[in-house]
This record gives C-alpha cells, structure tokens and sequence, in this order.
C-alpha cells in the first residue's frame, strides 16, 4: 500500500521529469515569442496537474499543500510563466468552486477543470483597482432570472485563453454603494457573447503567461452562474488569494534557487565569486528558508 510520501514522491518526480522534458527546452523561446502553451498544459491536465488540490470525489488529485507547492516549484524552475497559469487555475477557481459552489456547479465546471478539460482564471483587478480591489467599478444588474454584467477587467491570467473565468463585478445599487459587501462572483464562460478578452500585456517577463483585460458587454448570464450568495464575492476572492499567494511563493523560491544555481555555476566558470554583496552561502540559505516557510 503506498503511503503519503510515496504519492508525494511520485507526483513530484513526475512533475520533474515532465518539465524536464517537456517544458525546460522550450520555455526561453515561449517567453521570447510571447507563446501560450496550451497543448502543454492540456497534456498536464491529462496527468491531474489542473486538479491537483480539488478533493478525488470532484475527480482532482486531492494532494496536500505542501506536494502541490512542490509541483509548483518543479514546474516554476522549468518555466515560471506556465507556472502561474496552472498556478491560477489550481489554486483561485478551483478553491472558490470546492468551497462555494453548488453540486451543479461542481458537476458542470469543477470535475472538467480537475480533468484538464477545462481551464479556469480569476478576474478582480480592474485598472482604478489594484491593491484596493474592493473599489472595483464592473457592474452586473438583475434583469429577470439573469445578470447583466457589463465594465472592463484588467491583467487576469488566463483571459485569453480560459475556457472559464471567475469574475468579480458590483451587484449593489449605484445609489446604495456597499463596499467590499456589494462585490459577488459569477462563472462567466468566455464563449458567453459580450466576453471579450483584450490583447495580453506586453510584459518584462512570464510572457508566455497570459495576462489581459476583459471587456463586458452586456454579458447575459443565468442566476445559476452567481458563486455562492450574492455580496460575498469579495470574500470568495480574498479565500482564493489566499491559495494562489502560496504557489507564487513557490514560484519565487524556485527562481531564485535557479538564479542562485546559475550564478554559482557561471562564477565557478570563470573562476571568481561574483556575490560580493549576497554570499552564495547566505543566498542559498536564504532559499531554504523560505522553503521551510
Ligand atoms: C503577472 C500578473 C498576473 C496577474 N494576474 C491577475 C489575475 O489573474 N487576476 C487578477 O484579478 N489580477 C491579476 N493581476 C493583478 C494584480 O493582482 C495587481 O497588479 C495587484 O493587485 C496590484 O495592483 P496594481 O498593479 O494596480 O498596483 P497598485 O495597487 O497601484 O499598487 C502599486 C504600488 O503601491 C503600493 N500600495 C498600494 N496601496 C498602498 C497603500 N495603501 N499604502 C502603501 N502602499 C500601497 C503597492 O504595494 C504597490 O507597490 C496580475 C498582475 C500581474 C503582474
């Protein structure tokens, strides 16, 4: 019978040998041509990395924290950019789907995305609302059994190339403002008419990441597709921000473990030490740290 460090040794070797392979080779001419890889992430998806956290009766891999993050370290040092868009995916849509949404719901959008056949994003951020994400503007009003969503989001991973996103829009009254309590999420398939993605950003770097706006334009949607209650949104949003600030952790401590193995290998090339500020010994340390976090 295997126990809990076999499966954690297996999905991790796994994971290494596929970006090994799979990823590595390729990531520096994605970045340079700005290039999704969405047969890569499809093929990922086949092996249960887009399901890595959703509990097995929801068809995902059902692993720990601290293997997913593993993962997402093995993943991060090949290409850090396919890292986050996995990394949304796993950890925003996903959390807020097994915490709040209804069987239906998880019938119809959690079970394909922990499949791999579907891929998921998150949209929050609008461009007067960044850090302050609660003074978000996109607005959605009732009109019968449906939603009328119509205003413009800003760098969601994903938007361009998801099949689902989560979007964060106001359902309070313009004349009755409620804050961070008149925020709710809907399920808003991108095929829906009046989803537009914009051209993605054009970034320093995790450019083969895709990062866009989304205009809405009249989008119709089913009550059905509101997440959870109607006001809480903002909150499903902060629980989803919570998983996702831990892959990107994992992200930072895997660049900066490549960064620190490439410098050492370059100094020991040309035979001096370059880390005059920050010891490799200190640097390297530091890495482990923030791992044992
Ligand atoms: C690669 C990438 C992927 C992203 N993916 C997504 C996504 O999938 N979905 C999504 O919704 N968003 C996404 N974002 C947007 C991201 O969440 C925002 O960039 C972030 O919330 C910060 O907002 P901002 O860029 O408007 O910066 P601002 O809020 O304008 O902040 C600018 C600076 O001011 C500082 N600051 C802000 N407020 C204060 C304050 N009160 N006091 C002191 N300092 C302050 C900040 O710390 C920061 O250093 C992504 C961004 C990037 C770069």
């Amino acid at each position: 019978m295997s126990t809990a460090t076999d499966v954690r040794e297996q999905v991790v070797e796994l994971a290494r040998e596929f970006a090994r392979e799979k990823i590595e080779p390729f990531a520096a001419e994605w970045d340079r041509t700005s290039h999704f890889p969405r047969d890569v992430i499809d093929e990922l998806g086949k092996l249960g990395f887009l399901g890595m956290c959703t509990p097995e009766e929801y068809d995902g891999m059902g692993l720990d924290t601290v293997t997913y993050l593993m993962v997402m370290e093995e993943i991060s040092a090949a290409d850090a950019a396919l890292a986050v868009s996995i990394g949304i995916h796993n950890a925003i849509p996903t959390t807020m789907l097994v915490k709040h949404g209804t069987p239906e719901q998880r019938e119809r959008w959690l079970k394909p995305m922990a499949r791999g056949e579907l891929l998921a994003g998150f949209a929050l951020s609008e461009a007067e609302a960044g850090s302050d994400a609660a003074s978000l503007r996109s607005q959605a009003i009732k009109d019968g059994k449906h939603w009328v969503l119509n205003g413009a989001k800003a760098w969601a991973t994903n938007a361009g190339k998801a099949d689902l996103m989560m979007i964060m829009v106001r359902t309070d009254k313009p004349d009755a403002r409620r804050g961070a309590k008149g925020i709710s999420t809907f399920i808003v398939p991108t095929d829906t008419k009046g989803y537009k993605a914009a051209r993605p950003e054009d970034k320093m770097g995790l450019r083969a990441s895709n990062t866009a706006g989304i205009e809405l334009n009249d989008l119709r949607l089913p009550a059905a597709h509101m997440l959870g209650d109607e006001g809480m949104g903002f909150v499903y949003a902060m629980e989803g921000l919570d998983a996702g600030r831990l892959g990107i952790g994992a992200q930072g401590v895997a660049i900066g473990d490549g960064d620190v193995g490439h410098d050492a290998g370059h100094s020991a090339l040309r035979g001096v030490w370059l880390h005059a500020r920050f010891p490799r010994r200190e640097t390297l340390s530091g890495c482990e740290g923030y791992r044992d976090l």
